[in-house]
């Protein structure tokens, strides 16, 4: 990607480039903050040819829809910059930022959208097929794999309700119970939607001219299959946060570990929003996009408010208790010289 060059400070470092920190950082700079967004290029559905359900630009693949986010950043005097956060310190007057390649900026106020990892389960070859036709998100791939013969691998505490989702998309679908077989209630779930469940372990996936054929179990037993749901582990990735106190928590759901914060997106750590997977585990690209542009606003918010208290105070500054002090001294001063 084109990269701005890095300045020494901004009002708002924004850490991570996908569609939270990009809609955040559209924010700040439309309200003429300065603002940088240090992304290391790797958003996490990278893996996939479109991105779906986003009004208005259903279908458009993430690289190019990404671009266009940085384009419109830099209209408004945004800058965005290639490179890993590695290390977040609080400073007197803010956030010292330093990158894996040495470089350190200053910041007033932080916007972390770094998003999330994906841990996949653990099958041999799968990894390779994620994004494609290893899937997770019914609305993300669903429509594209309608009618397909669908497998839904038990790997989370959702693989139930995946398959049940999957199941509206196609009427093939099995349940490959793995390692997690379903309860007695999920098992009669699963029965009456007419999806079978398939007991064993996993052990690989088939593969024939770069497309799934089937699903293997341990016992050697080979399932056809077009696509493959799975559930994966969903971590924040937020480890240069650790200095500032905040680390990711396990989610309440049992998917994962996120940062926690409020609906606006502000931490328990003054000066430190999050918008994004790295505290929405579950966010579509549209919900990510929202986040980041709300907490981008909240920010100019903050520090409005922070300007105000600056400037009222020094406004008040003729009438402050020193100056006071003063005046009357003078007055004193001139009754003495009969005036
Ligand atoms: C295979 C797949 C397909 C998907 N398809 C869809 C879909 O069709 N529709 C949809 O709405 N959603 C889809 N999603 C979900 C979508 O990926 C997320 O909603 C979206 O990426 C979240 O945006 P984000 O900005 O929070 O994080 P990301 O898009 O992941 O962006 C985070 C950015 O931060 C950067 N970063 C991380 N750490 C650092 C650091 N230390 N320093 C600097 N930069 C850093 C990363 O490199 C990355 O560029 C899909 C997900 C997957 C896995």
């Amino acid at each position: 990607m084109v990269t701005d060059q890095l300045g020494n400070g901004y009002d708002v470092v924004v850490v991570g480039g996908g569609a939270a920190g990009l809609n955040g950082a559209l924010m700040l700079a439309r309200a003429r903050r300065s603002v940088v967004v240090i992304d290391a290029g790797a958003p996490r559905n990278a893996p996939a040819a479109g991105v779906h359900g986003l009004l208005a630009r259903d279908g458009i693949p993430p690289a190019e829809l990404l671009e266009r986010g940085r384009a419109e950043v830099r209209l408004y005097g945004g800058h965005v910059v290639s490179g890993e956060v590695e290390t977040i310190a609080r400073d007197e007057s803010g956030f010292a930022v330093t990158l894996g390649d040495g470089r350190t900026v200053r910041a007033r106020r932080l916007l972390v959208a770094s998003g999330l990892v994906d841990e996949l389960p653990d099958v041999p070859g799968l990894p390779a097929r994620w994004g494609r036709d290893v899937v997770h998100c019914p609305y993300c791939h669903g429509w594209e794999v309608r009618d397909r013969a669908i497998g839904v691998l038990a790997s989370g505490p959702m693989s139930v309700h995946q398959a049940l989702l999957f199941r509206q998309l196609s009427a093939d679908v099995r349940f490959f119970s793995h390692t997690m077989p379903p309860t007695d209630e999920q098992a009669e779930q699963l029965a009456a939607r007419g999806i079978t469940v398939v007991d064993g372990a996993v052990a690989s996936l088939e593969i024939v001219e770069d497309r799934l054929v089937g699903v293997r179990l341990s016992n050697g037993t080979v399932i056809s299959r077009e696509v493959l749901a799975v559930s994966s582990r969903m971590v924040a990735r937020a480890i240069f946060l650790a200095a500032l106190g905040l680390r990711p928590v396990e989610h309440p759901s049992g998917a994962g570990e996120y940062i926690p914060a409020d609906a606006t997106g502000r931490t328990d750590v003054p000066g430190v929003w999050v918008a994004g997977n790295v505290t929405e585990l579950t966010a579509q690209v549209g919900n990510a996009a929202a986040a980041g542009a709300m907490a981008g606003a909240q920010i100019n918010a903050d520090l409005v408010a922070e300007e105000t208290r600056e400037a009222v105070a020094a406004y008040r500054e003729p009438f402050s208790p020193a100056s006071e002090a003063r005046v009357s001294e003078l007055v004193t001063g001139d009754r003495r010289h009969g005036l």
